[in-house]
């Protein structure tokens, strides 16, 4: 199992020009390398085999390119390799139907981070502090705040400057435990599975009759709205220009940290509380059903909930399913017809068998049996709806989350941690 960690960095000014020497360095060695592999006929190879040939050529390219000397020699070849991977990802892009151009060269602006790759990095004390000491660069102090597990092999650590100009340094490990083993499948009851229909105006809907709301962001919206006029008021790259340009990063940082802390807690609740857990494939319900303007937005963040959601799954050893979106508000929890239903009409209400559901509750069984078929689980007593039928919706806030980890009311939450 594969873990980040991430820790902020504590530069000083001279260590702030150091990394941003290095960083530029790798970006213009990347801009480079792009260049050598456009030169590559495509019958030479793999996309690997031919990123792989420019990274052999490094030893080579040091002789006459001496910025190259001062970087860790195991910073440069991931900076080249990376050149691969982004190649695959514009590809799998491009078979998901997206647009995509040619991979292209990054600015400055454009190229944040560097890696140190299986050696170079050490976490050290110095004068009481706990620094992060990096070969060919320095030591820098570094916000230690939880420690990495015990049983824990740092594979590579990421040097990132985010756009409000903090550095932080991310730990990908790898853990030498297996996660618990999953129970038998036919072990698993009614009470311990459940199905998440995940929306805009209500965040998730389960089938345990738990509804959380969506985030509410609209203050931090505003004010990013009010520093991002302010930016448009200020002449184009001046100082001044500079600092609310930074301020404008730190508002969208704040978001997406908001965000990001409230997925957590949520996917967490789910994978630590089931043994089986399904939802929709949430990248193809986000292409299906946001709205244009607000596509990118909403599917960004299903994305990142359900990529957190099987994570933490496995971590946890509990069945993740992720199934089909299409027709699940539509067909019958109970008898599987199929009556439109649009947007408007929040409850579901069967012509065929005269089940009644909320909508989405009705939607969540849908996923929940789906996701029950896709795992094998043969239902000898006919769908889950009938065994279990749904109790009273309890609509919690997304605050009620952020502040206890947990959307439930009745009873005291587990102690959930913030993790991953
Ligand atoms: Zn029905």
């Amino acid at each position: 199992m594969n873990y980040n960690y991430r820790y902020r960095l504590k530069p000083t000014e001279r260590q702030r020009e150091t990394l941003d020497y290095h960083r530029d360095t790798c970006r213009q060695l990347y801009n480079h390398a792009l260049y050598r592999f456009n030169q590559i006929p495509e019958h030479e190879g793999t996309v690997k085999q031919r990123v792989r040939k420019i990274r052999d050529e490094l030893p080579d390219l040091k002789d006459w390119w001496d910025a190259l000397t001062d970087v860790y020699s195991k910073v440069l070849q991931p900076t080249v390799m990376r050149i691969a991977k982004n190649i695959t990802a514009l590809g799998k892009l491009k078979e998901q139907g997206y647009t995509v151009g040619e991979l292209r060269w990054k600015s400055p602006r454009e190229f944040r981070s560097f890696t140190y790759n299986q050696s170079g990095f050490e976490l050290d004390k110095k004068g009481g502090q706990t620094v992060l000491s990096l070969s060919k660069l320095a030591d820098i102090p570094i916000e230690h705040h939880r420690s990495l597990p015990d049983d824990a092999t740092v594979k590579e650590v990421t040097l990132k400057q985010e756009k409000t100009g903090e550095w932080f340094a991310i730990f990908g490990i790898e853990m030498d435990t297996d996660p618990p083993a999953k129970p038998p499948l036919e072990d698993v009851g009614t009470d311990e599975m459940v199905g998440i229909d995940v929306g805009i105006l209500k965040y998730a809907h389960d089938t345990d009759g738990t509804a959380v709301e969506s985030l509410d962001l609209s203050e931090e919206r505003d004010r990013l709205e009010r520093e991002q006029r302010n930016l448009s008021r200020k002449e184009y790259e001046s100082n001044n220009w500079e600092n609310q340009r930074r301020r404008v990063a730190a508002c969208h940082q704040k978001i997406k940290r908001k965000r990001r802390d409230f997925l957590h807690k949520l996917s967490n609740y789910y994978a630590r509380e089931y043994e089986l857990v399904a939802v929709e494939d949430l990248e193809v319900k986000g292409m299906l059903e946001s709205p244009r303007n607000s596509r990118n937005t909403a599917s960004a963040a299903w994305n990142t909930f359900s990529d957190m959601l099987e994570t933490k799954c496995e971590r946890e050893g509990t069945y993740f399913a992720e199934v089909g979106p299409e027709g699940t508000t539509k067909e019958c929890a109970q008898c599987g017809v199929e009556t439109d239903k649009p947007l408007w009409v929040r409850e579901h209400s069967c012509p065929a068998c005269g089940f009644k559901a909320d909508r989405d509750a009705n939607a969540a069984w849908n996923i929940l049996s789906r996701g029950l078929t896709k795992l094998g689980v043969g239902y000898s007593e006919g769908t889950p709806v009938e065994t279990a039928l749904p109790a009273d919706t309890a609509v919690v806030s997304a605050k009620h989350v952020v502040e206890t980890g947990s959307p439930c009311l009745k009873e005291p939450p587990k102690a959930v941690s913030r993790q991953g």
